[in-house]
């Protein structure tokens, strides 16, 4: 496989704005100002906006995550401050834009669409970090992902999002994990849910998650262990087998990260979240998303920008994982 993209990774990496004199207000707005391309041959890791919020039981917005993600990602520059690791040089990344929808107005559409697409991104060989768009988008992943072998999950997230159903619906943002076990494609046994809070109105996800096997850290205990104590709690449950990392903004306190359909207080910091990203060096990665990022309650863009760095800080994980497979 590497073989075969070292053929085009030239033409792709020649775009790239490593010591651009161009500002980097300037041009039209890309993840991390990568190229924008059609074409997933010849790429190792594909940045793709799911600009999609049909599926919340809330307040929508998600929709908007993509574009003002990409614009705060301009403020993202290559190498990474604390592990060194500047991803362009490691791996082949593109922005491949954004899934296209036939029907927005039917959830099931939209997860078929989102489905179809990433089995043309997963068959080219390439790995996956996407922007949501509502947490629902994770589900149809997951159906391309852990298809031949059921994927282990880092969620990060304030609920465990393994409801049956919400309002009766069975798709919605908040039961996309409980779905994925049923479908085969999530291992509950290497499935870690982490930053856990907020009251609900059953317990029944709490317990589903519990019961199904997966581990759950409510907030409480985030704080009791320590960061570096649930990094070892993570390695432990998704071992070296292929895992997925679920990002939902709302893991973060929204004093950090406001714009988001359902925000709970209580949860982690920036600097937490980071140092958990950066604990996770060296794991079997399969891709990630970042989701449920709302722009209509992120006055400040800052929420955007947050996601951004998120971003960034699991894109040097994902190129690094890579870089250690092509050995
Ligand atoms: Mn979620
Ligand atoms: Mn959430």
């Amino acid at each position: 496989m590497p073989g075969k993209k070292q053929s085009s990774k030239d033409s792709v990496m020649k775009d790239i704005p490593q010591s651009t004199p161009a500002p980097r207000y300037s041009g039209i707005a890309t993840f991390m100002r990568m190229p924008l391309v059609q074409d997933p041959s010849g790429i190792d890791i594909a940045l793709i906006g799911v600009p999609y919020d049909g599926a919340v039981e809330g307040r929508p917005g998600a929709r908007h995550g993509p574009r003002e993600i990409r614009n705060m990602s301009s403020m993202i520059r290559t190498i990474h401050h604390s592990t060194r690791i500047n991803p362009y040089k490691l791996c082949n990344i593109a922005d491949m834009g954004d899934v296209p929808f036939t029907n927005v107005y039917r959830a099931e559409e939209v997860h078929n669409d989102i489905m179809n697409y990433y089995q043309k991104v997963h068959e080219a060989g390439v790995v996956p970090l996407s922007a949501g768009g509502d947490h629902s988008i994770s589900l149809p992943i997951l159906r391309v992902l852990g298809k031949e072998t059921p994927a282990g999950l880092i969620h990060i997230d304030a609920h465990t999002d393994t409801n049956d159903t919400e309002m009766g619906f069975k798709f919605s943002h908040g039961t996309s994990f409980r779905r994925a076990v049923e479908e085969g494609t999530l291992d509950a046994n290497r499935t870690v849910q982490i930053g856990i809070r907020g009251a609900q109105n059953s317990e029944e996800s709490w317990d589903f998650s519990k019961e199904s096997g997966m581990r759950v850290i409510f907030m409480e205990e985030f704080t009791a262990l320590g960061v570096n104590g649930v990094i070892d709690q993570v390695r432990l449950v998704v071992g070296d087998g292929p895992t997925y990392i679920s990002f939902d903004i709302d893991g973060l306190d929204p004093a950090f990260a406001p714009g988001t359909g359902t925000p709970e207080i209580g949860g982690m910091t920036t600097v937490e979240a980071q140092t958990l990203l950066r604990g996770l060096r060296g794991l079997n990665l399969i891709g990630a998303d970042v989701v449920e990022v709302a722009p209509p309650f992120d006055p400040s863009g800052n929420t955007a920008l947050v996601a951004a760095t998120i971003m960034f800080e699991i894109l040097c994980l994902l190129a690094e994982s890579i870089a250690l497979q092509k050995k």
